[in-house]
């Protein structure tokens, strides 16, 4: 007999007689010997109603009314299918999140979750009922007893969650696809099903627009080791696994706001390669990374940034011993990218920096909290260390540094995130846990396994920032006060000295929501920085390779590049990390881009998918 938690989403229970199917299913469970506690979500489009009919009122509804609106459509779910489950016979209670104790920050329609009482849900299950609860919502501690939501696909959230705080066998999120699969089968129909995808993998993928899992979902499974998998309500198929290694012990208490992270890596055999002034037009990046890979050179890090004017600038990073490979490769190809648009600078220039190291943190809290990030470069900042090039993926933030300067980046780290020397933190290897032997030896994946669509982005790139320590940690920093998250951050390899002062251009990727008033607030904080222009451009698509496979393998990105530029698909910005590659291109590419990629990495299985409507 197990515990298990049981999630379903909007469309899952989207009408009655979808919500008896549920019950039939929860009641089959339960007759099998198990005990089950069953979050869901408002039924089919009731959230989506509920934000438009408070749009109709104001166009910036207040965000406490917001959340008690939306509460309520979980609230409906949960009566419903309590009541199809007493008419099978089966003894069940609903429960929102504040009857059970969710107790969360009173941090309205993004609150995380502090702690969860067990005790009322124990004793209901104890009892022989199951228990069903309001998924996505929450309430903020004893004294105030505010509502709060967790944030849009919240629910995903929630279970897992309960889950770990009850120490639940494991949990199931049942939805209207048969699993994960390695795209959006509403874009790409011929996408297929993987039996099994790592934490930190998964991560990504939902960060980077893959909405079928809340990314805090699968931080929370990653942190706590609750074995999770995805599955369709529509049959009986066993899904996708989502695996993590054994984790360490870790509190309940503070379950998403606990040490963000883990731990402080570093590596000084770093060098990096810049081409200054390549053409910005389809297929610069594909003929770089398609030499590269050619003669096998194996590359790190690679960034490229937009640039005032026509040109880009292309940089990436190798460990010491291959740099000369690396850059007989780059001389060799740069008379080829000339710039005609631009006479004054006829052929790309290249650059090498020796002597460089990589600075990382490392941990699963991360997500939607900007100001780790901005700790991080402030600590470098306080510690009079120059940043390079950023990094940023859902696990680890990176920066490149000095070489001489590693030493100070990482003590200072050390101290300001609480981490000992040789601290380790939960690995993606070790032992997995699934309750399925059969997926318990990660067997090797493929280098790719998914490319995801983000449609809800945008640029913001600041003219000229001074080149000097402090930089970064001022801009994120103000970025984070004010809850904005940013990714695929880029600061131009060129500098240009004005009025004495060397500067860089940096640009960044935002939530299109907070698009907007990021631009608004960093105009106002720019004349009095000496910062100048700062550029949003709200019409781009983020399209992204996650795999934790990739690394060492040097022909990834250029595939990818490659399937691009066969499209005549121009990149406006390409970001990566271990497990990553990032490229913006023009919004209305994103689609078209998403499939050729898809393609490419023969990604596509025999089977298509219909997702239920
Ligand atoms: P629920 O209401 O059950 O929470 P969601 O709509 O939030 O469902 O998430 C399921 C949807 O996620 C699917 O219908 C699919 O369109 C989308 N999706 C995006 N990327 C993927 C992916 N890689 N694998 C599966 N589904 C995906
Ligand atoms: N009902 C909420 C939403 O639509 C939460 C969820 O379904 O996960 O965002
Ligand atoms: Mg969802």
């Amino acid at each position: 007999m197990a515990l298990i938690v049981q999630k379903y989403g909007g469309t899952s229970v989207g009408s009655v007689e979808r919500i008896q199917a549920v019950a039939q299913r929860v009641y089959k469970t339960v007759q099998a010997g198990n005990s089950l506690v069953v979050v869901v979500s408002a039924m089919g489009k009731t959230t989506d109603g509920l934000v438009k009919l408070a749009n109709e009122i104001s166009p910036n509804p207040n965000r406490r009314e917001m959340d008690m609106l939306l509460s309520t459509g979980e609230q409906v779910t949960i009566a419903l299918l309590s009541m199809a489950l007493q008419e099978l016979g089966q003894p069940a209670i609903s429960m929102t999140g504040a009857q059970v104790g969710i107790v969360t920050e009173a941090e309205h329609s993004r609150a995380r979750i502090l702690h969860i009482e067990t005790t009322r849900l124990t004793r209901h299950i104890n009892a022989g009922k199951v228990v069903v609860v309001a998924g996505f919502q929450g309430t903020s501690s004893a004294g105030e007893m505010e509502i709060t939501t967790l944030g849009r696909g919240g629910s995903d959230t929630s279970a897992v969650a309960i889950a770990a705080a009850l120490r639940a066998n494991f949990c199931e999120i049942y939805t209207d696809v048969p699993g994960i699969l390695t795209t959006d089968p509403r874009l790409v129909a011929e996408a297929q099903l993987m039996d099994a995808i790592t934490c930190d993998e998964m991560l990504e993928l939902a960060s980077l627009g893959a909405k079928v899992l809340h990314p805090r979902a699968v931080e929370i499974a990653r942190n706590y080791g609750v074995p999770l998998v995805v599955r369709s309500s529509w049959t009986d198929q066993p899904g996708t696994w989502v695996t993590s290694a054994k984790p360490q012990g870790r509190s309940l208490i503070n379950l998403e706001i606990a040490r963000p992270v883990d731990h402080v890596e570093f590596d000084t055999d770093q060098a990096k390669v810049a081409l200054l002034r390549v053409p910005d037009k389809p297929g610069v990046a594909a003929r770089l990374f398609g030499e590269i890979s050619r003669q096998k050179v194996d590359v790190d890090l690679i960034i490229q940034s937009v640039h005032e004017g026509n040109s880009n600038d292309i940089a990436f990073t190798v460990t010491t011993p291959i740099l000369k490979r690396a850059e007989a490769v780059a001389t060799a190809i740069a008379p080829a990218l000339r710039n005609q648009s631009n006479p004054k600078f006829d052929e790309a220039e290249v650059m090498v920096e020796h002597n460089i190291a990589k600075v990382s943190i490392a941990g699963a809290g991360m997500i939607g909290r900007p100001g780790v990030a901005a700790k991080m470069f402030a600590t470098l900042a306080e510690a009079g260390v120059n940043i390079q090039m950023i990094s940023t993926s859902e696990v680890k933030v990176s920066c490149v540094v000095n070489a001489a300067e590693c030493d100070r980046a990482v003590l200072a780290l050390r101290t300001a995130f609480e981490i000992e020397a040789g601290e380790q933190g939960a690995g993606s290897r070790g032992e997995f846990l699934t309750p399925n032997s059969s997926l318990l030896t990660p067997h090797s994946p493929p280098p790719v396994r998914g490319v995801a669509l983000d449609l809800n982005q945008a640029r913001l790139a600041i003219r000229q920032l001074p080149d000097r320590p402090g930089m970064a940690a001022k801009l994120f920093g103000l970025l984070a006060q004010h809850n904005i998250s940013v990714d695929m951050i880029i600061q131009s390899q060129r500098c240009r000295v004005i009025d004495g002062v060397p500067r860089r251009d940096i640009a960044f990727t935002v939530s299109r929501i907070d698009g907007e008033s990021a631009k608004k607030m960093l105009t106002q904080v720019a004349a009095e920085l000496g910062w100048g222009e700062v550029v949003l451009d709200s019409a781009i698509a983020k399209v992204s390779i996650v795999g934790a496979g990739m690394v060492g393998q040097p022909g990834i990105a250029a595939k990818m590049f490659e399937a691009l530029a066969q499209q005549q698909i121009n990149i406006q910005m390409i970001a990566t990390s271990e497990i990553k590659i990032s490229c913006v291109v023009a919004q209305e590419q994103g689609v078209k881009a998403l499939q050729a990629i898809h393609a490419a990495f023969e990604l596509a299985g025999s089977e298509k998918f219909v997702v239920p409507a």
